[in-house]
């Protein structure tokens, strides 16, 4: 059996993961839990049920198909029961208005470097490539050893969007094949850090210093999290140990947060900490992204305000 990885997605023509038009492959499965995450969908490394009540007419023929009896038609709508459900995927294939849908899909290192190459009359003209994101595409690194040296070899940019949460020894695996890293850097204070996504950040600091030993480019991504990482005192910080530490940071991106990932985790039955979370004001975005410059000049910040 060929080795395989496990997406939740392939966005094409993307232009925020990277520089340039870009195809970027969202893997399954991340170590950290972010309370803010909007790819709930990407944090488990197996395939998920999910159902859509938009497309739901009641047919119920999901339910006379399931040999697992995991599906029950209540008021609220189709209920799965995690416990049972197996993801065999007889369900989507019973019901006529695909109101059911597994998330994952599994490529060979073959499979993905053609769907890679469909846009690469793109990357030449934009100057883009492909980039690796998740989730935590590095939770796959094995099947990125088998895909980097394809698309080196087939001669696209690629750029590894990593949370940072894993061992040095897999980023040294397959660093050779890779031109430039995302990194994610959320909180300085490693309480705070632990607090917000479940572990503690010094690995990822060191493996920020690390990567930026090794003479890697980078880019710092910073979601910037009302009550979480959206405070002065936490982008100041930040901003000291990229201007002190990572000096191949090439960009710092503050990201606002965004709450588009509500639906998703109904869907998935998880809790969403920050369901009731408003969107920020552009005056804080604009506060934060100066405190950020006073320290590394190309910081900068985007996405959308409430106002
Ligand atoms: S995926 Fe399979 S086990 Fe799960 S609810 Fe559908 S039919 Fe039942
Ligand atoms: S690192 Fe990214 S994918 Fe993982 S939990 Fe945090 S926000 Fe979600």
């Amino acid at each position: 059996m060929p080795l395989t990885g496990l997406t939740f997605n392939v966005q094409r023509f993307s232009t925020e993961d990277g520089p340039g038009i870009r195809s970027t492959v969202f893997f399954k499965g991340c170590p950290l839990r972010c309370r803010w995450c909007h790819n709930p969908e990407g944090l488990r490394p197996s395939p998920d049920l999910v159902w859509y009540d938009v497309r739901c007419i009641g047919a119920r023929e999901c339910l006379k198909a399931c040999p697992e009896g995991a599906l029950e038609l209540a008021a609220q709508g189709i209920c799965i029961d995690r416990t049972r459900c197996t993801v065999c995927g007889t369900c989507v294939s019973a019901c006529p208005t695909a109101a059911l849908e597994v998330i994952g899909r599994s490529w060979t290192a073959e499979e993905m470097l053609q769907e890679l190459q469909r846009d690469r009359a793109f990357y030449e003209t934009s100057g883009g490539g492909v980039t690796f994101s998740g989730g935590e595409p590095m939770q796959q690194v094995g099947f990125l050893a088998e895909l980097l040296p394809l698309c080196d070899g087939a001669g696209l940019h690629v750029a590894l969007d990593t949370c940072g949460a894993v061992s040095w020894a897999r980023y040294e695996s397959i660093l050779r094949w890779v031109d430039l890293v995302l990194l994610d850097i959320k909180l300085i204070d490693p309480e705070r850090h632990r607090a917000a996504t479940g572990v503690s950040n010094e690995g990822i600091l060191e493996n920020g210093r690390r990567l930026a030993r090794a003479g890697m480019p980078l880019w710092i991504r910073t979601p910037v999290i009302p009550g979480w990482t959206a405070d002065r005192e936490n982008i100041a910080a930040i901003g000291r140990f990229i201007r002190n530490e990572l000096p191949t940071v090439e960009r710092w991106d503050l990201l606002a947060y965004t709450n588009l990932g509500r639906p998703k985790y109904r869907r998935l039955d998880l809790d969403y900490a920050l369901a009731q979370a408003p969107l920020l004001a552009r005056s804080v975005m604009e506060e934060l992204a100066e405190a950020a410059a006073e320290s590394v000049p190309v910081a900068r910040w985007s996405g959308a305000t409430c106002d």
